[in-house]
């Protein structure tokens, strides 16, 4: 299959929006150059059912698949070049990567809110003064709305919404 600079540029910009990781020139040329589905060989009719099919958690290149064996997600191959078939084992594949990442992750988040405390204050602040309709129909700020709805004006609002003849 050939293709147009514009067709490689916007399938590299799509590419690099998933976060492939990887020589990208040299990938497209691998993907360029492959006409079968790598997984079911199954011929690739048009573009659109020719996908680079990436490890979404490791971002690592896997196969050149059509749309079907793309959409279904069916395979791993894992870093040793081993494949693992089956939604089954995805799904354990995916628990055991998620266990392995969860100590790193929250020691990346703790380091992430240390390093970034001031801007995460900032921010904090910034949603407080965010205005904000109370249930009671009163405008007021985020980080005012614990007080106001302990309030006599908060409590009286609610009755009457609650009984408007009154
Ligand atoms: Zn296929
Ligand atoms: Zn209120």
């Amino acid at each position: 299959m050939k293709y147009t600079l514009k067709q490689k540029k916007d399938i590299i910009t799509n590419w690099k929006k998933w976060g492939v990781l990887g020589h990208i020139d040299k990938l497209f040329e691998y993907y360029a150059n492959t006409e079968n589905c790598e997984f079911c060989n199954k011929k690739f009719d048009t573009t659109f059912d020719k996908c680079l099919d990436h490890d979404h958690i490791t971002l690592n290149f896997r196969k050149v698949v059509c749309r079907g064996c793309n959409n279904n997600d069916n395979y791993i191959k894992l870093m040793n070049g081993e494949i693992l078939y089956g939604r089954e084992n995805k799904k354990d594949y995916d628990k055991q990567h998620y266990e392995k990442n969860k100590e790193k992750k929250k020691e990346q988040a703790r380091l992430y809110r240390i390093n970034n405390n001031e801007k995460i204050k900032e921010k904090q602040q910034e949603l407080n003064k965010e205005k904000i309709e109370c249930e009671c129909g009163c405008v007021v700020t985020k980080c005012n709305l614990t007080r106001h709805m302990k309030t006599k004006l908060h409590t009286r609002m609610m009755m009457q919404k609650q009984n408007p003849q009154d």
